[in-house]
């Protein structure tokens, strides 16, 4: 342990052998503590920052029939949906209203939606608002979905996305990095080669994104560790030539009305597994922690190496599984500041 507090401190890399000696042998206090280490290289230590956000699920149409999905509805079932502009507005509208200033676009694989569906919304939207509000639009599954049902390549998706005011894509439909993974659970949803491909092409075309996970099926350590080295390697590789993925996110598997089912796992080990991430994940600046998931107890998350978090007030893919989202903003960050830390609102022009 002393070997690997001396190279954390001193900013050497650790190993992914290393990791998994961390995780197997390492108390919630050691974990702690060499997160907070990795942590203070990029933040003031106290320092915390959020945005107030809403996830916009425009449509719960889906053809990829991931086993772990309680959201989506195959065509023609009855109880599919599509929203129009004008639902969509309404959404932000409120979202605004509350203070808020960030909006996730996230939706399905519906085969019924043409590419003109989402560059018109995505032009609506910025006209409307402007920089008044920022989007995240679609998650790096459903881009690659529309560029694929578009009949064109991921660089030039990426091109009419950022043409209709287009800033960001989420790394959103990533769960776990694993090909076995992806052909135990989702195996419409693209492969990890794949995934890291539009991903690259989203950051050449001058877009932001972020890099996601999600733990708590049945993946295995090796999983969660093999996630951890791709992205790491990813970043390295962007890093050369562009800004790289602007974040790190983590949240839990919610089990319930779902295919696969199975219990949630403890916030403990989700919190273990953050603090892993920070000290693993060192070419990444920002690591947030789930409230979306975890409540008010993501907090803890930011002495565990988060230095942010966001606070939603709807995302219907999560709250199908069984999150509860709670509009009781001062509380949750009355959490944060409980625990020593100050937390600030960072508007949209700090997204990255
Ligand atoms: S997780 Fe996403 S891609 Fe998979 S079935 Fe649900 S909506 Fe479709």
């Amino acid at each position: 342990m002393q070997d690997l507090r001396t190279k954390v401190a001193s900013g050497e890399r650790i190993s992914t052998d290393e990791a998994r000696w961390l995780w197997q042998n390492a108390s919630d206090a050691e974990l702690c503590d060499l997160a907070s280490t990795v942590r203070a290289r990029f933040h003031v230590p106290d320092q915390a920052t959020y945005m107030l956000m809403r996830i916009v699920n425009y449509t719960n149409v889906c053809v990829a029939q991931c086993d772990y999905c309680a959201f989506y509805r195959l065509p023609g079932q009855p109880d599919g949906y599509v929203l129009t502009q004008e639902q969509v507005f309404a959404k932000l509208d409120e979202l605004v209203a509350l203070g808020g200033d960030l909006a996730a676009f996230n939706g399905g694989f519906n085969p019924h939606l043409p590419l003109d569906y989402y560059c018109d919304l995505f032009a609506a939207v910025r006209a409307r608002y402007g920089d008044a509000i920022e989007f995240y639009a679609l998650t790096i599954a459903e881009f690659m979905y529309l560029a694929d049902h578009a009949k064109i390549d991921y660089a030039a998706a990426a091109q009419r996305f950022k043409a209709a005011g287009v800033r960001w894509i989420t790394g959103g439909g990533s769960e776990i990095l694993t090909e076995e993974f992806r052909r135990r659970h989702s195996k419409f949803k693209y492969t990890v080669k794949q995934y890291f491909e539009a991903q690259a092409a989203i950051l050449a075309a001058g877009l932001g994104s972020t890099a996601t996970m999600v733990i708590g099926f049945d993946e295995t350590l090796d999983e969660r560790l093999e996630h951890l080295e791709r992205t790491r390697a990813f970043q390295d590789e962007q890093l050369k030539s562009n800004a790289g993925l602007a974040s790190f996110l983590c949240w839990t598997f919610k089990p319930y009305f779902t295919q696969i089912g199975g219990i949630e796992i403890s916030t403990s080990e989700y919190l273990r597994h953050l603090a892993l991430s920070r000290i693993y994940l060192d070419n990444f600046p920002r690591i947030r922690t789930s409230v979306l998931t975890q409540n008010e107890r993501a907090l803890e998350g930011l002495k565990y190496g988060a230095d942010d978090f966001d606070l939603p007030i709807e995302d219907e893919v999560t709250q199908k599984a069984g999150a509860k989202i709670s509009l009781e903003f001062e509380k949750i960050l009355g959490v944060a500041r409980e625990l020593g830390f100050n937390v600030q609102t960072r508007r949209v022009a700090l997204l990255s």
